[in-house]
Parts: structure tokens; C-alpha cells; sequence
């Protein structure tokens, strides 16, 4: 992609309100912008992040045998009223009235529309387990939206159900959610902690959060450091490790995602009853699994930026390479050396911007490079062809290498 295209630009300032790191770098950068509070578009570079990761997050759970779904946003109300959550939930629930007056929810959440779903399907256990995926977008009447992407009233679900012959079952897929989470936040470099958490509105026997300490998070958990345990600090009332008896610290943290094993809290007022091995009627046990991908972009820019601006992993990166040419005043070689780079790489598959603007100097190029944070800047000049050559930096790193012309796009495949 050019540059000198993309219709958004890079701003000196942040937004007067904004507190979190990560909501300055989003919009100086030009990931997303504001339309009212608690609701952002996202724009190019930051579409590409959000489908980077939405990919990334699919293919780990692909590997887990999971299907993916679409499920509608606007459900009506009965749905909510058959499980009591209508009630239940109170104000963050977004209840609104089509034009007969009936009475319809924004999705917050998945659990009644699946278990209706699937009541149509499940008879026996043959079907079983089912595990049903989507990236989808969910809403919540906030009262006090806050940091960006940080706590949305809009915001990008990839949340997924399970449904199990027992509570066995439901142990073993329930797992299989949990290293897999583990995996997924790892390869997005985000040491996330997972720790035991009550299930508040699911309901369900257990569940976990995933947490990623961080100074501007809304959760605190209680950390041991000296053993690694974690707790929320809503389930333990002790001030020491149940491990290891170490004194425990708290932390402020990120809410990552959260798993949820349900039981029969959603199958029982959907009547979703399977046969099973002996001909016996039974209510399959149901699990949901989530993360936020907004609030995901959000916390891997809360660790991972400096004072210049985003180093983004390359997993989300919304471009690995960032190709900036100094053509100054139009120095002919340059140019065209730099177009020759940009053409072979996007030839090879290889995800570029180029900063092909003519009415930026050096320094304002590169303070855009290293705000939009590509893991990768390659930069064209009078001085690096003199030795027929590029620079090479990673925005990780301090120092920069000279790589010959015939070799940058191999070493960059
Ligand atoms: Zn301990």
C-alpha cells in the first residue's frame, strides 16, 4: 500500500481526553477514530490489525476442531426472558423496540441464541461434542466508556460454545480452550496470566479469566511472585499464597478473555436434550469461550510501545515491512530503486507500506515509521545506494544494517 494514498494521517497530537498510551498511539497513528464515546471505526491500518488477528485467533482455533458461525445481532426479547437474563443483567443490556412496539436486545452476548440454534440439531450424542465459533460484534450500554478500545459500547467478539454429553467432556474441551488461549496470547507476545474468576452473568460452576498485568487496567489480581499463582481478587480473601505461602502482591490487569463451563444453565431452558449411548434422555452441558478483540488491540499497545510509538508483534502488525524512500527533490535513482523494491516484495506476498510521499522530509518519515510501528523499516537513500545497499532496521532494535540491493527481498521473504 502507498502512503502517499492512505487517505488517513499521522497526528502530532492526542486527543486532550485520552489517558491510556494506548488510545494516544491508536489515534496519532491512524488505527481508529472516534465517532461518539465508546464507539470508534476503525480505519485501514487499523481494519488490517483487527483482520490480522481475527485470522490468527481462527486458525489456532481451527486446530481445536472448531466450526465457525454467524450469528445474528438483534435478538428478540424472548430469547433473553426464557433464561431470566432480560432481568437479570440490568442497564448494560441493550434493549431497544422495533416499530410493532416488540421488544428486541443488541447482542451482548451469544448463550440463548446458540442453545435456540442448536436445540434445532442435537439429538444425540453421536453430534457430540459441538463446538460453534464467531467473530462477532456485541454491544453494552456502558455508562462510563474509557481508554479507547479499552472499554467500548461497540466492540468485536470471537466467542465460541461448546456442547458436551457430560461434565467430563466439558472438562476436556473446556481445557482444550485454555491452552489454546494460552497459545494465542503468547504468539501475540501478551504474558497473560490465567486466573480462577467468578462467572457473574453466565452463571456455570467455573471459569477463568485471562489477565495481562498492566498499570491502566480496570481489574486487579492477586500475583504471587515468587510461584507464579494468580487469583482474582473477587474469589480469594487471603493474603498469602495458597501454593506456596509467599506474601501475594496485586496488580492491576487487563481483562483478555474469559472461559465459562455453564453446565445446563442455557440447554435446560432451550431443551437441548441429546440420547445417549443407552438410549437415555439427557441435557447436553455447554461451555462458552471469549476474547475481546478490541480491547486485545488496546493491551498489546499498552506493552508494546516506547515514547516514538507502536512496536507492533509480527503477528498483528499491520504491515511487516515499511519501505521509506528519500528521494528528497526528486532524486531520480531513489525513486525508482524504491519502486523496483516495492513492486518485488508485493510480487513475493509480502505485506508493505510504502512511504512513497514527496512532500515529507527524512525526520517527519521516519517519526511516521517508528509512531505506526511495522516491524520492519527499510530505507532508500542517496547514502545507502552510494553502497549499493538499503537499511535495514527492526523497530525493536536500536541499531540499523546495511543489506546489498540484491538481497533485500530474499532476506525479507
Ligand atoms: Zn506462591
Amino acid at each position: 500500500m502507498r502512503q502517499s494514498q492512505l487517505f488517513t494521517k499521522t497526528l502530532r497530537e492526542a486527543p486532550a481526553d485520552a489517558v491510556a498510551v494506548s488510545h494516544m498511539l491508536l489515534i496519532r497513528g491512524g488505527f481508529i477514530s472516534q465517532l461518539s464515546s465508546g464507539i470508534y471505526s476503525f480505519l485501514p491500518l487499523g481494519f488490517r490489525v483487527l483482520k490480522n488477528i481475527e485470522n490468527y485467533i481462527r486458525k489456532e482455533l481451527e486446530k481445536i476442531g472448531v466450526f465457525e458461525v454467524s450469528m445474528p445481532i438483534l435478538h428478540p426479547a424472548e430469547v433473553w426472558q426464557k433464561t431470566g437474563r432480560w432481568h437479570e443483567i440490568g442497564e448494560e443490556l441493550w434493549k431497544i423496540k422495533g416499530r410493532q412496539g416488540e421488544d428486541l436486545v443488541l447482542s451482548m452476548t451469544h448463550e440463548e441464541v446458540i442453545a435456540e440454534m442448536a436445540s434445532n440439531f442435537i439429538s444425540t450424542y453421536r453430534e457430540l461434542p459441538l463446538v460453534l465459533n464467531q467473530f462477532q460484534i456485541k454491544f453494552r450500554d456502558e455508562e462510563r466508556p474509557r481508554g479507547g478500545l479499552l472499554r467500548l459500547k461497540e466492540f468485536i467478539m470471537q466467542d465460541a460454545y461448546s456442547f458436551d454429553k457430560s461434565e467430563k467432556d466439558l472438562d476436556e474441551t473446556y481445557h482444550k480452550f485454555y491452552e489454546a488461549y494460552l497459545k494465542i496470547f503468547k504468539g501475540l507476545d501478551l504474558n497473560a496470566v490465567p486466573v480462577k474468576a467468578l462467572s457473574g452473568i453466565m452463571g456455570g460452576a467455573e471459569s477463568h479469566e485471562f489477565m495481562l498485568p498492566a498499570k491502566i487496567g480496570e481489574d486487579k489480581i492477586s500475583f504471587c511472585e515468587k510461584c507464579g499463582y494468580a487469583a482474582n481478587i473477587e474469589t480469594i480473601n487471603e493474603k498469602t499464597c495458597s501454593k506456596c505461602g509467599s506474601l501475594l502482591q496485586q496488580q492491576r490487569a487487563i481483562e483478555l478473555g474469559h472461559i465459562f463451563k455453564l453446565g445446563v444453565k442455557y440447554s435446560e431452558p432451550f431443551n437441548i436434550y441429546f440420547e445417549d449411548e443407552d438410549g437415555l434422555k439427557k441435557l447436553a452441558v455447554m461451555g462458552s469461550y471469549g476474547i475481546g478483540l478490541d480491547r486485545l488491540i488496546a493491551a498489546i499497545v499498552e506493552v508494546h510501545s516506547d515514547e516514538k510509538g507502536i512496536i507492533w508483534p509480527l503477528v498483528a502488525a499491520p504491515f511487516k515491512i515499511h519501505l521509506v524512500e528519500l528521494s528528497g527533490k526528486g532524486n531520480l535513482e531513489v525513486k525508482n530503486e524504491s519502486e523496483k523494491i516495492y513492486r518485488d516484495l508485493t510480487a513475493k506476498g509480502v505485506e508493505v507500506l510504502y512511504d512513497d510521499r514527496s512532500d515529507k522530509t527524512a525526520g517527519e518519515k521516519f517519526a511516521d515509521a517508528d509512531l505506526i510501528g511495522c516491524p520492519v523499516r527499510v530505507v532508500v537513500s542517496n547514502k545507502t545506494l552510494d553502497r549499493q545497499s538499503v537499511e535495514v532496521k527492526k523497530r525493536n532494535e536500536k541499531e540499523a544494517e546495511l543489506v546489498p540491493l540484491d538481497k533485500v527481498v530474499a532476506s525479507m521473504i
